[in-house]
Order: structure tokens, then C-alpha cells, then sequence
């Protein structure tokens, strides 16, 4: 299927450092660790770490959200297989993209429960129009119209991960 370009790489590396010295100056002295969503966001950490040169941990956190066969609704699956411990830490949370707010809202409160000092959230991207969870990301990389989008590490069916570039996919 097309890809429509929406997202250039030198885009996303400009505003990747940008948010890198944003985070530096707010996390200085403080114990970060960056808690990562899987998969989506793991082109968005590998590039946003290298950009902040204070002290940080990285850990990983994988949820799934299943929708019911006959209703709406969806109940989000937290897998603590890679429960980090994040007991005293700084914890700032980094998603590929805010949607309906759904997913990081249940991490954020997940992640409190599990003893972190503080959580605050990091997501690439944000569309426009779809949240129902009002949740505010205290670092966003940036807004994009409602539109289905891949690349940088955000998929379609497992494919299009690997794109270097943040593109409108159209079916
Ligand atoms: P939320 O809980 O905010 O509705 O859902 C966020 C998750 O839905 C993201 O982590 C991502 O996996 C998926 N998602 C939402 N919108 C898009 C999109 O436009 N493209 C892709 N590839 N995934 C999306
Ligand atoms: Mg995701």
C-alpha cells in the first residue's frame, strides 16, 4: 500500500533534539528512567536516549489492547514479563503515539503503583480529535491530522516498522 511522506527524517532528528535538551534540563540530578511502550516506540528511543547526556536507565513495558468482538470496548493487557523496577525513579514514559489516550493513561496509573517517584509521559506523535482519556503528554514531538500513519517504528499488520520516515498510509 502507498505511503504518503507526512514526517521527514531531518524533521524528526531536529525535533528529537530538541526534546532531548528539554528533558535533559528537566531531569537533571534526578534518577530518569526511560520506560518505553513496545514495539512502535523503539525507533523514537533509540534515536530520543542519544540525544540526552545526563545519567538514565531504559526499560521496556508492552501493553496490547483487544477489542471486544461485540462491543467497543477495550481492555488493555499489561505484560509483566517486562516489569521494570522503577521502585525511587523518575520514570518518563515514551509512546510512539497518542490516540484515543487510552494506553499511556493505564500506564502512567500502573506505573505509579509500582513505586516511581514521579511519571511523566513522552509520545512522537499526537493526533488530533481522537482522545476520549483526557491525559496531557508533558513531551510531545508532534501533532499529526487524523490519519492512519507508519514508519518509524509504527506499523500496519507488522510491516512498514523500519520506514526512516513518519508517512500517511492509504488504503
Ligand atoms: P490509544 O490507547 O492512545 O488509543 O492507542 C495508542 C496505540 O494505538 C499506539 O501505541 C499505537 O500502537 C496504536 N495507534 C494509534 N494510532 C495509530 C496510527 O495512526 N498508526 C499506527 N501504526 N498505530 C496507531
Ligand atoms: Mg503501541
Amino acid at each position: 500500500m502507498p505511503v504518503e511522506p507526512l514526517l521527514s527524517e531531518s524533521e524528526i532528528r531536529d525535533r528529537m533534539a530538541a526534546l532531548g535538551r528539554q528533558i535533559e534540563d528537566d531531569y537533571r540530578d534526578r534518577p530518569l528512567t526511560i520506560v518505553a511502550v513496545l514495539t512502535g516506540s523503539l525507533i523514537a528511543l533509540a534515536d530520543l536516549i542519544r540525544q540526552i547526556r545526563i545519567p538514565l536507565r531504559i526499560a521496556l513495558v508492552q501493553a496490547s489492547s483487544y477489542r471486544g468482538a461485540t462491543t467497543s470496548a477495550t481492555t488493555l493487557v499489561i505484560n509483566e514479563a517486562f516489569a521494570p523496577d522503577v521502585t525511587g525513579r523518575d520514570v518518563l514514559l515514551l509512546d510512539d503515539i497518542l490516540d484515543t489516550g487510552q494506553t499511556l493513561a493505564a500506564l502512567v496509573r500502573h506505573i505509579h503503583d509500582r513505586g516511581a517517584r514521579s511519571v511523566r509521559t513522552a509520545v512522537l506523535l499526537r493526533k488530533v480529535g481522537r482522545q476520549v482519556v483526557p491525559i496531557e503528554p508533558d513531551y510531545c514531538g508532534f501533532v499529526i491530522p487524523d490519519a492512519f500513519v507508519v514508519g518509524y517504528g509504527l506499523d500496519y499488520d507488522d510491516d512498514y516498522r523500519h520506514l526512516p520516515y513518519v508517512g500517511i498510509l492509504s488504503q
